[in-house]
């Protein structure tokens, strides 16, 4: 399959990874958009949240028990910020799911 971040999660394509397990692959975004920018994806290829049912749901919220462990690692004391774009209005570029982690400034709501 011809996905850019299957390729990340498969070594294929290179990222600086700082996290991963059996289930799920942390790297830093190429064009962070905040201090921290960390980009948090499940192994297997889904393509948006529009597609978390009943049977793959569980892998959410192992991504947000990863995402609150780097936000420690990271000590983003202050607080930060977990996005997943979904579709064309949600802004996705990448087909996908993945979870922005952004944090080391403060951020405006609502956003653009
Ligand atoms: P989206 O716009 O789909 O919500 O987010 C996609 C994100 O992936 C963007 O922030 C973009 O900078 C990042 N990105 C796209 N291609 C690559 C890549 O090859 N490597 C890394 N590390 N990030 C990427
Ligand atoms: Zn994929």
């Amino acid at each position: 399959m011809d996905c850019i971040f299957c390729k990340i999660a498969s070594g294929e394509i290179p990222s600086t990874r700082v996290y991963e397990d059996d289930l799920c692959v942390a790297f830093k975004d190429l064009e962070p958009q905040a201090p921290v920018h960390i980009l948090i994806i499940p192994r297997e290829h889904i393509v948006s949240a529009a597609e978390i049912t009943p049977g793959n749901s569980s892998i959410v919220a192992h991504i947000f028990e990863v995402a609150a462990k780097l936000a420690k690692d990271n000590r983003l004391k202050n607080g930060w910020r977990i996005v997943s774009n979904v579709g064309e209005d949600g802004g996705q570029s990448v087909k996908h799911m993945h979870f922005h982690l952004l944090g080391g400034r403060a951020m405006a709501w609502p956003p653009g």
